[in-house]
């Protein structure tokens, strides 16, 4: 069947400015057929979306669905759901689940039930070493059959370099990209704290170097092997600049940053709420205006939420115990739309380039942009509707945010994923 969505505005990324047009989809093919004005699209059915915008739908490459194994944090279908709910059709999910991504068996399921869930689609991104250990390499060829996105340690930096450059040098042969949690621990030491935070509220401190330093290790690799290096969650000034030094130098480096990296500091940590620990720690004021500005010239590619729920117990062992992370699938867009492009910061081009398009370009994923042949994956916001950031409504099971309370504006009202509706606002929870 073909559907048409009237008189919303329409996000046409050549202009890089929404359109006043209406939209056909085929619900069967899952591809838009036509952009333009209604009376040339023919349709079966006609919906009003007046008063909404339709952006092409965002696109996740680093999120954390806890699931197989760790069920108490979250679930592929709370995940998922959450995900759909933040405007997101596609997410990246990281390894470090129980058991780890590490078999092709785990990559198929779980590729198998998040189409089962019907929400969000989910890219599984494997281990980079065997079970995330750092002793040997995981079988690159198998998992990237069985659909593995990428490659990744996340949670923990690979801490040997040469086996970090073979792991390069294989990947390059594969053509999937690698992507590092850049954490030297001979430097961080397990640390809780940005340096300043950490000597003011009493706890350990993770020193900046620690980032940069593998970092700067790793697109030296890069450069050597030809393999497409992503870096994931840019939080210092130091890194932002090695990764805007790698680029200038022609190495085939991408890079993400997340929404609370670029807007909230040290400063902001209370000392008694775990929720602010995250890891790579919220960093110096001028960390956060380093990486804006990267973000803001594309330097920093992407906005990835690294949404990593906890259970409140876990979260309730206080800073120097609780584990790292924050969720962000469901404020990630209004936040960002608040307080960076309705301030003037950044445009809202550059927004959705880099929760759109970019991820789908550089991860050669389908969608990305609401033209005829694209896959049919929309977002329809109100960006004038003002509310309130409440975790209790979260869809997620995870509450761990530091944006409680918040006050932001744009809603998401209904996702759309190859031409079918894969959330509407309101709906209730799936689990
Ligand atoms: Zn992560």
């Amino acid at each position: 069947m073909r559907v048409r969505l009237d008189g919303g505005r329409v996000w046409d990324s050549a202009l890089g400015d929404f359109i006043e047009a209406s939209v056909a989809f085929d619900d069967e093919t899952g591809e838009i057929v036509a952009v333009g004005h209604p009376s040339a699209l023919r349709a079966d059915e006609a919906r009003s979306v007046r008063g909404l915008c339709l952006l092409p739908g965002f696109v996740d490459v680093h999120v954390h669905l806890r699931d197989p194994g760790l069920t108490h944090k979250e679930t592929l279908a709370s995940g998922l759901q959450a995900a759909a709910a933040g405007g997101f059709t596609q997410v990246a999910c990281m390894p470090n689940t129980k058991p780890p991504i590490a078999r092709a068996e785990v990559v198929e399921d779980i590729r198998r039930r998040g189409q089962e869930v019907g929400k969000a689609e989910v890219h599984p991104i494997a281990c980079l070493t065997v079970d995330q250990a750092g002793q040997e390499l995981a079988n690159y060829q198998a998992l990237g059959q069985a659909g593995a996105l990428g490659f990744s340690d996340d949670g923990r930096g690979v801490q040997d370099g040469g086996l970090m450059r073979e792991a390069l040098a294989k990947l390059a042969a594969l053509g999937k990209p690698a992507m590092i949690h850049a954490e030297d621990e001979s430097i961080s030491r397990g640390g809780a704290l940005h340096e300043r935070a950490a000597a003011r509220l009493g706890t350990t401190a993770q020193p900046g170097s620690a980032e940069a330093a593998m970092i700067a290790r790793d697109v030296l690799l890069a450069e050597e092997t030809g393999a497409h290096l992503h870096v994931c969650h840019v939080s210092r000034e130091a890194s932002a600049a090695v990764v805007r030094f790698a680029k200038a130098r022609g190495i085939r480096v991408t890079a993400e940053v997340t929404p609370h990296h670029l807007l909230l500091t040290e400063r902001d940590i209370d000392r008694a709420d775990a929720n602010w620990k995250v890891n790579p720690p919220l960093a110096a004021e001028e960390d956060r205006r380093a990486c804006l500005a990267a973000f803001a010239d594309g330097t920093l590619d992407v906005i990835a939420t690294d949404h990593a729920p906890h259970h409140p117990d876990e979260k309730a062992k206080g800073m120097d115990e609780a584990p790292f992370g924050m969720v962000g699938l469901e404020t990630a867009f209004a936040l960002l739309y608040t307080r960076l492009v309705r301030e003037g910061l950044v445009s809202m081009r550059r927004l959705v380039e880099a929760m759109s398009e970019r991820p789908c370009r550089l991860f050669g994923l389908e969608g990305g942009q609401v033209r005829p042949g694209a896959r049919a994956d929309l977002v329809l916001v109100d960006l004038g509707r003002r509310w309130t950031i409440d975790p209790d409504a979260f869809y997620s099971k995870g509450r761990n945010t530091p944006f409680a309370g918040w006050k932001v504006m744009g809603k998401v009202v209904e996702t759309i994923r190859a031409g079918r509706t894969i959330f509407r606002e309101g709906e209730e929870r799936l689990s």
